[in-house]
C-alpha cells in the first residue's frame, strides 16, 4: 500500500511541549523588546498613521516641490532621534507622528494637480494598503516557499498582460526586477548569453569578438549603463540615428549595422524604445524587428514607460509589432501607478531567460525541480530577495479590472493632447513635438532668441518654478536646446491647471527676460562711462 503523509510524520518523533514558563524571568528581562513588537503598537500607530496619510490624499492644492536646504532637513531629522543608547526607548507616538508629517511633508507631492515633472505618480490607494500587508507577512519574492501568494499572483499577471502583448502562453515568461534599469540589465544579459553561450564558462576572455549592442540616440542611460557592467565599452555601442519626432529610423539601422560588421564588433542585441524617456517617442518596431531578424539580433523593448498603453484600445498601435520583440521592460511604477519600483521584465521564450543565469547554490536550488520550484523565479533573476512587487498591482486588477488602467491612460494621454492644442495656440510658446502618449515638450520663446539665449531662458524658468512655483515640471535638452517637459500623470489635471501652469510660466518667463534685459544694459552702460 501506498504510505501516507501521516506515516511518514509519525516515523518522527512528537516535538516537546513547551517548558512551562519559570517564573516571572524571562518576560520582565526585556521589557522593551516585548513592547516594540507588540501588536497593539502596530494598531495605536496605525490609527495615528492612516489618518495623516488619508489627510494627505484628500489635499488637491495646487503646489509644486518645495526644496528644502538639505542641510536643514539633516538637523530637522536628526533631532527626531532618540539619545537613547543604553536600554530600548519607549514608543512615542509624537516622534512617530512628526517623522510621518516630515516624509509627507517633504516629498515630490504625487497626488497634486501641480504635479508634472516625472514617470512616477500617485498609486491607487487599494496598491498602497496591499504594499502595507507586503511589509507586515514579509514574503521575499523569488522562491515559491517564500512567497506563496505572491509566486501565483506573478503567473496570473504574467497570463492577463501578456493577453495584451501576444506571445505563445505555454513559453513565454515574465519576471519582476526592481526597476525597469535593472530589467534593462538582465534582458542584455538574457541576450549576450544567447547569442554567446561559452561566456558563463570561459568567460569574456573567450568572445570571437568584441560584443556590440544597436541602441537609439534617445535610449535611457539605463541601456548603456548596463552594456558598460556587461563588458561593452562605449565604442561597442551603435547609435542609431533618430528623426525629428525622436524615433530611429529603420531604414538607417541597417547600414549602421553593417558598418559595425565591418569594424569587427559582434552585434548580438536591438534596444529599441517603447516611449523614450525624454519626450514620450515610440520607436517603429515592425520596421526594427524586420531589421533584428535580417541581422540575427535579439529585440529588446525598453517600455519601462509606454509599454502600459498595451491596456489600451485607443493607444495600443504605437507598440504595433510588440509580438515580435524577444524581451519587454514594462514599469508598472509608472502608467500602472503602482508603489515603486514594481517592474515586469518579459520574455517571448522562456529558456532564453533561464539562460541568462545558471548558477549552482544547493541551499536554494534543488537538482531536481518539483512542483513548488516551478514557481520559483529565481532561475530568471538577478535579484535573490526582493519585495513581492507583484501584490500590489495584482490585488488592484483583480478587484477593479483592467479598465481602471485603461481609462487612465487614456485620460492622462488625452490632457496631454489638450495641453498641446493650447500651447500650440499661444504665440509666444512653441511646442517641441506631438505628443504620442502622456509626455510633452516645449518652450517659452516670446522672441526669436538666439539658442544659447533660449536655453538659459528655458533652464531658468524651470528653476524659479521648482524654487516656490506652484507646479513641479521637469526639463530636458532636444537638439542642444533645454525645453520644459510636462509628464501628465494625475487624472485630476485639467484645462484650468494648464490655463494656470501657462500663465505662470509667461509670468516668469517675462520677469526673466526684463531681468536680463536691464542686466545688459546696465552693462552696456558701464563699459560706455
Ligand atoms: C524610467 C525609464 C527607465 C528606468 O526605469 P527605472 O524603473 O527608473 O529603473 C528605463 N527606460 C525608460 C524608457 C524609462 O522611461
Amino acid at each position: 500500500m501506498t504510505s501516507s503523509l501521516s506515516d511518514v510524520q509519525s516515523s518522527f518523533p512528537e516535538p516537546k511541549a513547551p517548558e512551562p514558563a519559570t517564573g516571572e524571568g524571562s518576560r520582565s528581562a526585556m521589557p522593551g523588546l516585548t513592547a516594540a513588537f507588540d501588536p497593539e503598537r502596530f494598531h495605536d500607530g496605525a490609527m495615528d498613521i492612516v489618518g495623516r496619510l488619508t489627510t494627505y490624499l484628500g489635499d488637491r492644492s495646487v503646489r509644486g516641490l518645495d526644496l528644502l536646504d538639505p542641510a536643514v532637513l539633516l538637523k530637522t531629522a536628526r533631532e527626531l532621534m532618540t539619545r537613547e543608547r543604553r536600554r530600548i526607548a519607549d514608543f512615542d507616538a509624537e516622534r512617530v507622528n512628526q517623522i510621518v508629517d516630515l516624509y509627507t511633508g517633504t516629498g515630490i507631492p504625487v497626488y497634486s494637480p501641480g504635479y508634472m515633472g516625472r514617470q512616477f505618480s500617485g498609486v491607487v490607494p487599494l496598491a498602497s494598503l496591499i504594499d502595507l500587508v507586503g511589509s507586515v507577512v514579509n514574503q521575499p519574492s523569488s522562491f515559491y516557499e517564500a512567497g506563496q501568494l505572491p509566486s501565483v499572483a506573478e503567473r496570473l499577471m504574467a497570463e492577463e498582460l501578456n493577453g495584451f502583448i501576444g506571445w505563445d502562453r505555454d513559453r513565454f515568461a515574465m519576471v519582476t526586477t526592481s526597476g525597469g534599469s535593472l530589467a534593462n540589465l538582465t534582458a542584455l544579459l538574457a541576450a549576450r548569453n544567447r547569442a554567446f553561450p561559452q561566456i558563463w564558462t570561459r568567460g569574456v576572455g573567450a568572445l570571437p569578438g568584441p560584443p556590440a549592442i544597436a541602441v537609439s540616440e534617445e535610449a535611457h542611460y539605463s541601456v548603456t549603463r548596463a552594456a558598460g557592467v556587461l563588458g561593452i565599452g562605449e565604442g561597442q555601442i551603435i547609435r542609431l540615428p533618430v528623426d525629428q519626432a525622436g524615433r530611429i529610423r529603420p531604414e538607417l539601422a541597417g547600414p549602421a549595422l553593417d558598418e559595425a560588421y565591418r569594424r569587427g564588433l559582434r552585434p548580438f542585441c536591438l534596444v529599441a524604445s517603447a516611449g523614450t524617456t525624454s519626450v514620450g517617442a515610440f520607436d517603429p518596431l515592425e520596421e526594427l524587428a524586420a531589421v533584428a531578424r535580417r541581422h540575427g539580433l535579439w529585440l529588446h523593448v525598453d517600455g519601462a514607460h509606454g509599454a502600459s498603453l498595451l491596456l489600451s484600445d485607443r493607444h495600443r498601435h504605437r507598440l504595433r509589432g510588440i509580438e515580435q520583440a524577444d524581451s519587454l521592460t514594462w514599469d508598472a511604477h509608472k502608467m500602472l501607478f503602482m508603489p515603486s519600483p514594481c517592474t515586469l521584465l518579459f520574455y517571448r521564450d522562456g529558456a532564453a531567460a533561464r539562460g541568462a543565469f545558471r548558477q549552482r547554490a544547493s541551499y536554494v536550488f534543488d537538482e531536481e525541480p518539483d512542483v513548488y520550484s516551478a514557481y520559483d523565479s529565481a532561475d530568471k533573476n538577478l535579484e535573490c530577495t526582493k519585495r513581492p512587487m507583484i501584490m500590489p498591482l495584482w490585488t488592484v486588477w483583480s478587484v477593479y479590472g483592467p479598465a481602471l488602467f485603461a481609462q487612465r491612460i487614456d485620460q492622462l494621454c488625452e490632457v496631454t493632447r489638450q495641453a498641446h492644442r493650447m500651447l500650440a495656440a499661444e504665440p509666444d510658446f512653441a511646442v517641441a513635438h506631438e505628443p504620442e502618449s502622456n509626455i510633452l515638450c516645449f518652450r517659452y520663446l516670446p522672441d526669436d532668441l538666439e539658442p544659447a539665449i533660449a536655453h538659459r531662458l528655458q533652464l531658468e524658468i524651470r528653476n524659479r518654478i521648482r524654487g516656490g512655483g506652484r507646479f513641479f515640471i521637469s526639463k530636458v535638452d532636444i537638439d542642444k536646446v533645454a525645453a520644459l517637459r510636462v509628464v501628465v500623470m494625475n487624472h485630476l489635471i485639467d484645462a484650468g491647471h494648464l490655463t494656470m501652469l501657462i500663465d505662470e510660466i509667461r509670468d516668469i518667463g517675462q520677469r526673466v527676460l526684463r531681468t536680463s534685459a536691464t542686466t545688459r544694459d546696465d552693462q552696456r552702460n558701464r563699459s560706455h562711462s
